[in-house]
């Protein structure tokens, strides 16, 4: 994490930052967020508030941490040794924060993964580092749930993949319609878990949301 976050600092290693994106200075960046402290209406020289954007600014290095990896360079460490296991792989309840691209407001939920391997299986931690690159941007849940099943897709070349993201939205929690306690749900099925109800279903009660996700 600490290794990540001094890569965003250094600028380098950018890897999937969008077009048109030239990086501003840190000054440029603090300057920015002493501006919305007074637009909120408080003052950024006052002492409490002093070391405030230098600190958002740090904070932004690691919440958007995810414009500098490529997560398709760290799950193409692949294991072949799999004994003959053609069953599906499981990974419930990963955590991750991410934030919205609409109010830059905190998503925090859990995603589930599964695949069937094609001969080939991925180290778990990978797939939770997969999950922390797409959320550490700014994003919208579908898109992240997209993001993770292709790419997951496209470098493991498995039978199928399946992705269900839970989440609240705290653009939706603390202002707007203020609606607590919603979850949205989203998810993306590839290949055999789309094709094949049983196979969706094993997946969908493996991490215990069985009937509740539509294919
Ligand atoms: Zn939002």
């Amino acid at each position: 994490m600490g290794k990540t976050v001094a890569r965003v600092a250094r600028g380098k290693a950018r890897t999937d930052r969008p077009p048109g994106t030239d990086r501003p200075s840190r000054a440029e960046a603090e300057n920015a967020i002493r501006t919305l402290i007074r637009w909120a209406g408080d003052n950024p020289d006052r002492q409490g508030l002093q070391g405030t954007p230098a600190r958002v600014a740090r904070a932004y290095e690691e919440w958007f941490s995810g414009y500098a990896e490529e997560p398709r360079d760290f799950l193409s460490r692949t294991f072949d040794e799999v004994a003959g296991y053609d069953e599906m792989v499981v990974l419930r309840d990963i955590s991750f924060e991410s934030h919205c691209e609409h109010h830059l407001a905190p998503i925090i939920g859990r995603a589930h993964i599964g695949y069937l391997p094609r001969h080939r299986v991925v180290g778990i931690s990978k797939l939770a580092r997969l999950v922390d690159v797409y959320a550490r941007r700014m994003q919208i849940q579908e898109k992240m749930t997209a993001e993770i099943a292709s790419c997951l897709d496209s470098v493991l070349r498995p039978f199928g993949v399946a992705i269900v993201i839970e989440a609240e939205h705290q653009c939706m929690t603390t202002r707007g319609v203020h609606k607590t306690g919603v979850t949205m749900v989203t998810s993306r099925m590839l290949g055999v878990f789309r094709k094949r109800v049983e196979t969706r279903e094993e997946f969908l009660s493996a991490i215990h949301l069985r009937g509740a996700v539509q294919p």
